[in-house]
């Protein structure tokens, strides 16, 4: 690739040690990092607007002489300054923040050129805070020859010296064809400039350009770097791919013994669609390369059913599988369901979690060296002190709640140098295509896209908060005829014990109004003993009404509860509230959930609540979520920081997806130091830790 691409930013003026890290923090490095940052907006300053011409609401740029300053106070400190022109017109600045060098600047008599959104104010025209610098008398009228882009601000560098660097970055552009990664005849045919263009014509636009059609990222210039960016991640993953291939995988064959004892032990039969499924994951064991397998599930379909036969293939040819979990509620229950399958088949069960401590832990440590077959438990399965005997099946449940990080750790820790452990990861939330094509375009996609039979779609109403003893009453008709409910309390802040004070509050209330039913209350402050309890009690039918905060939003399972509530649900995302919805509409029960809410509603959050009241499927309020949301909250902030995309977005620009379909054989046939340069270029150091 060219040099100048990687030429690092301190070589820039004005660029020293601080300006350098603060840079690096927004994954600044190299001159193309500063190619590639394109402007938010654009300003006209090619014209300079009379002050007797100007209109309220408008932008413009204006040239004045100071007539007067003002500091004073009126609320709070302010100043402002006088302007005229040769024109009868005249405009006052104003400025609530302001230093004292600002105010030395500001002498009567003195030129200024401002830049600034025109309003109306008592005294006439003003400008807030608007751009500004001093120019000698005889600057006046000499403008810029382009239209002045807008860059955002990164962690502390501001939009003018972001602005500065792009400048300085871009004059190292001029005249290398080597910059181009994009076969020449390809872009052509589509009309698309090459690089150079592309990044002139968005950052140093001409005058008399289109600007809100240059913001629209149906723009050539921009589209063909949505496509450049995107192509650069569907090579990323790839490479990690075949990288990962290229290590190698332990074959698990073995006869089917504990596998097929297991299924006749199982007081049901799997699902055609769980039987396709883990038809494709056995093939995928056998082989001497790792699986990299998703399988999608919505909730209820039987996800778990399909990890425990992993892991008994595993287990069966001598090797260890983990399971991990993103909750400990959810991790516990796996275990009490892994111990109740696989103890009566001679296969031990370890339980390893944060809060596993002292001598339990040890014990743990040392059944997990030792090579006990099936370790259960969260995050704690990563950290360094847990050393496998022989891992060779990474289980990740609910994957969407997990970092990238987070799972490439749990493969690495079965790292022996010559292998790496088969990877299934199993979501409930189902990545929507358009994140599917470029996130996880190199997962083996697996969907259970069939539910065990006999369950019935829950039926969801939305009702108001000031309903609740209706809704009570409810709860109390469901129980007396012998079925169970839980209450969900949402999250009113970010914080654990929070939510736990506000669960406590509401299990006081609904204590009080039905004292004659036997209640529990689960939240994450809880002991890990104490909630498996209260868990175990409600499973048994002991208890009728568990109260919950969002800690049994994923996995929990208790087929003989068909009624929730679920409290301020306006507060929740949809992906979230499906989440939680699973819980009941387990057993052949008619099961409901009610949306309890405060008005008034947002648009947005009607428009969940709506989308919940209408449909079920899992797939169709994904893509709804996604919808609504956009892709990066879809993901989780953690992870979209990682996927890193810097102009496209997936979701928006779907359509580009197919250009990319069509050019990625083009650039595999290329020079591999072609795929390289766009990795490196769009990618950079994150690579390693792209979505695999
Ligand atoms: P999820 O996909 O949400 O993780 P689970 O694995 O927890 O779903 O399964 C939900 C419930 O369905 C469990 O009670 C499980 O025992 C039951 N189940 C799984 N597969 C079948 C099946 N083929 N027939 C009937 N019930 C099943
Ligand atoms: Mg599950």
């Amino acid at each position: 690739m060219a040099d100048c691409a990687n030429t690092l930013v301190r070589t820039l003026s004005g660029v020293g040690p601080q300006v350098e890290a603060r840079l690096a923090r927004a994954g600044i490095h190299h001159l193309s990092d500063l190619w590639f940052l394109l402007p938010r907006g654009y300003e006209d300053r090619t014209r300079i607007t009379p002050l007797d011409q100007l209109q309220a609401g408008e932008s413009a740029q204006i040239e004045g002489r100071i007539e007067e300053v003002e500091r004073g106070f009126r609320f709070r400190p302010q100043l402002k300054v006088a302007l005229s022109d040769d024109t009868l017109g005249g405009i006052t600045l104003r400025f609530f923040h302001f230093n004292a060098a600002q105010v030395q600047q500001f002498t009567t008599g003195a030129w200024l050129r401002c830049h600034g959104e025109v309003r109306w104010a008592s005294q006439g025209l003003e400008m807030v805070h608007p751009s500004y610098r001093r120019i000698r008398e005889e600057e006046r009228g000499q403008t810029r020859a382009t239209l002045d882009p807008v860059y955002p601000s990164v962690d502390g560098v501001g939009p003018a010296m972001l602005g500065k660097l792009v400048r300085l970055a871009l004059q190292s552009l001029r005249n290398d064809a080597a910059l181009e990664l994009l076969p020449l005849d390809w872009l052509r045919k589509l009309g698309l400039p090459d690089l150079i263009d592309s990044l002139q014509t968005l950052h140093a636009p001409t005058p008399g350009t289109n600007l809100s059609a240059l913001v629209n990222p149906a723009h050539p210039a921009r589209r063909r770097l949505i496509v450049e960016e995107l192509l650069a991640h569907r090579l990323s993953l790839a490479r990690q791919r075949s990288q990962i291939r290229r290590l190698g995988a332990l074959p698990l064959r073995s006869e089917g013994r504990l596998v097929a004892a297991f299924q006749r032990a199982l007081p049901f039969a799997l699902t055609g669609a769980q039987r396709r499924v883990w038809q494709a994951i056995r093939d995928d064991l056998c082989a001497a390369e790792p699986m990299l397998r998703l399988v999608q599930g919505d909730v209820g379909s039987g996800k778990t059913v399909v990890a425990a036969l992993a892991a008994l293939q595993a287990i069966e040819a001598g090797t260890q599988a983990a399971l991990m979990a993103p909750t400990e509620l959810l991790a516990e229950q796996h275990f009490v369901n892994f111990q109740r399958w696989l103890q009566p088949l001679g296969v031990d069960v370890v339980w390893l979690a944060g809060k596993v401590k002292g001598r339990q832990r040890n014990e743990a440590l040392q059944r997990v060296a030792a090579g006990a077959p099936m370790i259960i438990g969260t995050h704690a399965l990563m950290q360094d002190a847990v050393r496998y005997q022989r891992l060779s099946l990474a289980i990740i449940d609910e994957q969407h709640r997990f970092g990238v990080h987070q799972r490439l750790a749990l493969r690495d820790k079965g790292h022996d140098g010559e292998s790496v452990p088969h990877q299934l990861v199993m979501t409930a939330t189902p990545i929507p295509r358009t994140l599917a094509m470029t996130s996880f375009a190199d997962l083996d996609v697996s969907n259970i896209d069939e539910l065990p039979p006999g369950r019935t779609p829950v039926q969801t109403v939305a009702i108001e908060m000031g309903r609740r003893t209706e809704v009570i009453e409810r709860i109390r008709a469901a129980c007396a005829a012998g079925r169970q409910a839980y209450w969900v309390c949402t999250l009113i802040e970010d914080s654990d014990e929070i939510e736990a004070q506000a669960a406590q509050s509401t299990f006081d209330t609904l204590s009080a109004a039905l004292s004659d039913m036997r209640i529990g209350l689960v939240h994450g402050r809880m002991k890990a003993a104490d909630k498996q309890a209260v868990m175990q009690a409600f499973k048994s039918g002991e208890m009728q009404l568990l109260v919950a905060t969002t800690v049994i939003e994923v996995g929990v399972d208790v087929p003989n509860a068909s009624l929730m509530i679920i409290e301020n649900a306006e507060r929740l995302g949809l992906a979230q509230l499906h989440q939680l919805r699973g819980r009941v509409g387990r057993g052949a029960a008619q099961s409901s959930c009610v949306l309890m809410y405060q008005p008034p509603l947002s648009r947005l959050a009607r428009e969940r609540l709506d989308v919940l009241r209408r449909s079920n499927d899992g797939f169709l309020i994904a893509e709804k979520d996604l919808e609504l949301r956009g892709p990066g909250e879809f993901l989780g902030t953690r992870q979209t920081g990682e996927a890193g995309f810097r102009i496209a977005n997936p979701m928006r620009d779907t359509e580009c997806l197919d250009l990319v379909d069509s050019l990625m054989p083009r650039v595999l046939q290329l020079d591999g130091r072609v795929a390289d340069a766009l990795i490196a270029r769009w990618i950079g150091a994150a690579e390693r830790y792209a979505d695999v």
